[in-house]
């Protein structure tokens, strides 16, 4: 190769090697080859990548002459060239050198009446190959017509080769700033997002409620987070300053740093409570965890979260003291205390409580349906009352007085109070109460109430005997006082008769006050005394018959007095004494309380082995409020106007009822008449 030519050679590869991009490198390219050949004209085409791919000007020029190649060169710019079009295009096909000695014989060659206008007559291109492929093709033009230089040709061949390679160069250092953009876009990238996600995880931090810390291993605070500064009233700065046995309560030093050997050794997470102090000394007690970071291989940091237990614990500790009261109130008091848990649906019923009713704790299970079991029936629908009005809030507190079955079957009075527990929608969630045995007092207070009734009912049996006794005995007496002044009076001129007269009236009243004294001596008779009954043999029929007779006598009652016997002879066995009071009192009272006469019926039947006696009147009847009472001391009803009579015949005939083991019974109606039956069991033998 002739010197000239290698030293284009040299200073294009030169070029090609120091070209920091293709452009410079075809710029040189051209710029050399247009000395070394003389001519005036180079000029550079890149491949474009298109669908299909073209070729267009690099607007690389070599012009000796810029203005006489101007319209040359706007032409060509102008013209984009496919494969095998003009003589870039046919370069690009042929992959090799094109020579054109004559440009205007050359009928493939698009710019030849431009070339001629500028004088270019002759013209040659080759092609740049990178990796196989046209990546580039500079062409160059003459003045004069120029027959192939096959050397030249060669010389260019090398130069594409060398030039292919600045190409394929670029496109390395391309693809390599592509991936180098690429990387540094993802580092980017990567870089927001870390930066985002410490935010988002300081943020967390930040906003837990537990305190955080990371301490490394000489004791140095690296990281607390905002909880952690709160609670413990440090700056982040401050904190950085701390050693953590500034914070650890000095008592539990030595218990911390026994944890932390045991985390060094087991390198496990350790659940753990200590106290803390807070800058202006004040203890939070926490609990958490701590586990230990390791570093290529070695412990960096203990990492811990914890929570500040210091209000649990307080509520705890005065949980505990509060229980301990309950718990001696509860084992200290002699009444029972209940403890009800409705949502867990439990019910705790004190040892003693369970006492109260005769039971140990051990014999009666603690449950609700056990306890409200042995309530005494009568009273459950008022507990259940009450126990409704409270839980609605109706009542500040639950209270109730009932009865409940103890162990020995007994009833024993309980007042049973509590009060309830709500949530904050009113839901009721507990009940505590206690239980008090008033059974002495309730009794006490039955047996007063039952004194009071007696006291009463003694005032008005006096005031009933007074009433009695101002009639039934001083009338008599009052007669007998008229009588005896009648006596001193008239005594001289009395004629028989009007002494007889007198003595009746003496005699009525003597019967009178008999009939008082009387039944006041059999009503105060007790029971076992003189009314035990002597049944002996007793005609019944000609008996009864010869009583009524009597009382018809003693009444001087006009009334008709029926019986009905329902057997002829009849013979039982009963007490005469006792069945003359039965009989003398009823049919006088029929007589007594029909004063306008009337008849009276009688009946004497056979039921059951006993006899039934019935006497009917038609007088003025009980009335209805008066019917209850009728047996009671000095009871007189409110009709009996001025009917004498004692309020102790229907006493006595009971009494005598009674003893012969029978029962009486009556119906009235006022105005209409009463019916008395009494039923007596014939004693045997
Ligand atoms: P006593 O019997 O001592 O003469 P008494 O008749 O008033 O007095 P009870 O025989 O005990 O007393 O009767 C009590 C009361 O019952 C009477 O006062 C009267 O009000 C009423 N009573 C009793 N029997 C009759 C009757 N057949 N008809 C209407 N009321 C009667
Ligand atoms: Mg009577």
């Amino acid at each position: 190769m002739p010197g000239r030519q290698l030293q284009m050679l040299n200073a294009i590869a030169a070029a090609a090697n120091a070209a920091t991009s293709v452009d410079s490198a075809l710029q040189t390219t051209v710029d050399e080859l247009c000395r070394h050949l003389g001519w005036p004209v180079g000029h550079a085409y890149l491949q474009q990548e298109s669908t299909p791919p073209f070729l267009a000007s690099a607007r690389i020029w070599h012009l000796d002459d810029a203005a006489r190649f101007a319209s040359f060169r706007a032409e060509s710019e102008q013209i984009s060239f496919t494969a095998g079009v003009g003589m870039p295009g046919r370069v690009w096909q042929a992959h090799q050198p094109v020579w054109l000695g004559d440009l205007s014989a050359d009928n493939n060659f698009l710019r030849s009446a431009c070339a001629r206008e500028a004088g270019l007559h002759a013209g040659f291109a080759f092609p740049v190959l990178t990796g196989g492929q046209v990546t580039a093709v500079l062409e160059f033009f003459a003045p004069v017509r120029t027959p192939p230089d096959e050397a030249m040709l060669e010389l260019c061949s090398q130069i594409g080769a060398m030039l292919g390679r600045v190409f394929e160069r670029q496109r390395l250092e391309h693809n390599l700033s592509e991936l180098n953009r690429d990387l540094e876009r993802r580092v980017a990238q990567r870089t927001i997002e870390l930066t985002e996600s410490r935010a988002a995880l300081q943020d967390f931090l930040d906003n837990a409620n537990d305190l955080i810390q990371s301490v490394d291993m000489e004791g140095r605070y690296r990281f607390v987070n905002r909880a952690w500064c709160e609670t413990l009233g440090y700056t982040q700065e401050e904190a950085a300053a701390l050693s953590m046995f500034d914070v650890i309560d000095p008592a539990w030093h030595e218990h911390c740093q026994t944890l932390f050997k045991e985390l060094l050794k087991t390198a496990r997470p350790l659940r753990m409570e200590t106290v803390f102090r807070t800058k202006d000394g004040r203890p939070v007690q926490v609990e958490g965890n701590i586990n230990l970071r390791h570093e290529a291989g070695r412990p960096d940091v203990t990492r811990g979260v914890f929570r500040d237990i210091t209000q649990r614990k307080q509520t705890e500790q005065a949980l505990q003291v509060s229980q301990a009261r309950w718990k001696l109130a509860v084992t200290a008091s002699k009444d029972g205390i209940w403890d009800w848990d409705m949502v867990g649906r439990q019910v705790y019923v004190s040892p003693q409580a369970k006492a109260l009713i005769g039971y140990a704790d051990d014999e009666l299970r603690n449950g609700m349906d056990v306890w409200s079991e042995l309530v005494h029936p009568e009273d459950r629908p008022r507990l259940a009352r009450a126990l409704k009005r409270h839980l609605r809030r109706e009542t500040p507190v639950f209270e109730c007085e009932h009865r409940m079955r103890a162990k020995d079957g007994g009833y024993r009075w309980i007042l049973a109070r509590g009060a309830a527990l709500f949530d904050d929608r009113g839901r009721p969630q507990r009940m505590l109460g206690a239980f008090i045995d008033v059974t002495p007092r309730r009794l006490a207070e039955e047996q007063m109430i039952a004194n009071l009734a007696r006291e009463k009912e003694l005032g008005e049996m006096k005031t009933r005997f007074v009433a009695m006794a101002s009639h039934e005995l001083r009338t008599p007496l009052a007669t007998f006082s008229l009588a005896v002044d009648f006596f001193r009076q008239h005594w001289s001129r009395l004629q028989p008769v009007q002494v007889e007269e007198n003595l009746q009236t003496i005699a009525a009243g003597v019967q009178q006050l008999r009939h008082v004294l009387d039944h006041l001596l059999l009503a105060g008779q007790d029971d076992e005394g003189q009314m035990r009954c002597h049944p002996a043999p007793l005609e019944l029929t000609g008996f009864c018959r010869q009583l009524a007779d009597e009382v018809k006598a003693t009444h001087r009652a006009p009334h008709l007095i029926e019986w009905v016997f329902s057997r002829r002879e009849w013979v039982v066995r009963l007490d005469p004494r006792l069945l003359r009071h039965i009989l003398t009192n009823l049919l006088g009272n029929a007589c007594k309380y029909s004063p306008g006469g009337g008849s009276v019926r009688c009946g004497v039947a056979e039921a059951s082995g006993g006899i039934v006696l019935t006497v009917a009147d038609e007088g003025i009847g009980i009335p209805p409020e008066d019917q209850l009472r009728l047996f009671d001391f000095f009871f007189r009803a409110g009709n009996v106007g001025g009917i004498p009579g004692t309020g102790l015949g229907l006493l006595v005939v009971q009494r005598c009822v009674a003893a012969h083991g029978g029962r009486i019974e009556f119906t009235s109606t006022p105005g209409a008449g009463t019916c008395f039956t009494v039923c007596l069991p014939q004693a045997q033998g």
